[in-house]
């Protein structure tokens, strides 16, 4: 796969306001919030879109998500609540092909999305 924009965020190339790295995970800010809090969880190992996932990549994908719901609890808004979002390709809303997890929280989200 091509390379994106957050694999420079990886390399610390660009900058970006980490909020939680491990080993294999990297959260960070968005740059353009559509909540009080919008972090943006990814594996440092880039896959372009979660259809280009596969059964190799399931505890990679585990990851992302318990990073994201421990980053809710250790920040205090777990219980209040929040939401994990991966958008995928163009109907999906997805434009940064290195796989992402969106945690938005901070108000009361509408259902459905737009
Ligand atoms: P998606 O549309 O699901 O691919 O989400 C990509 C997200 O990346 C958008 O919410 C963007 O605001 C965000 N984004 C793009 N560039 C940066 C950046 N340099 N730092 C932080 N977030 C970014």
């Amino acid at each position: 796969m091509s390379e994106t924009i957050f694999s420079k965020i990886i390399r610390r190339e660009i900058p970006a306001d980490i909020v939680y790295e491990d080993e294999h995970v990297l959260a960070f800010r968005d740059i353009a919030p559509k909540a009080p809090v919008h972090v943006l969880f990814i594996p440092k190992t880039p896959i372009a879109t979660l259809d280009d996932a596969g059964p190799e990549h399931a505890e990679l994908l585990g990851r992302l998500m318990l990073a994201a719901a421990a980053y809710a609890r250790a920040q205090g808004f777990a219980e209040d609540g929040y939401r994990v979002v991966m958008n995928c390709n163009g109907d999906g809303g997805q434009t940064v092909f290195h796989i992402h997890l969106h945690l938005l929280a901070g108000r009361a989200l509408s259902w459905p999305p737009g």
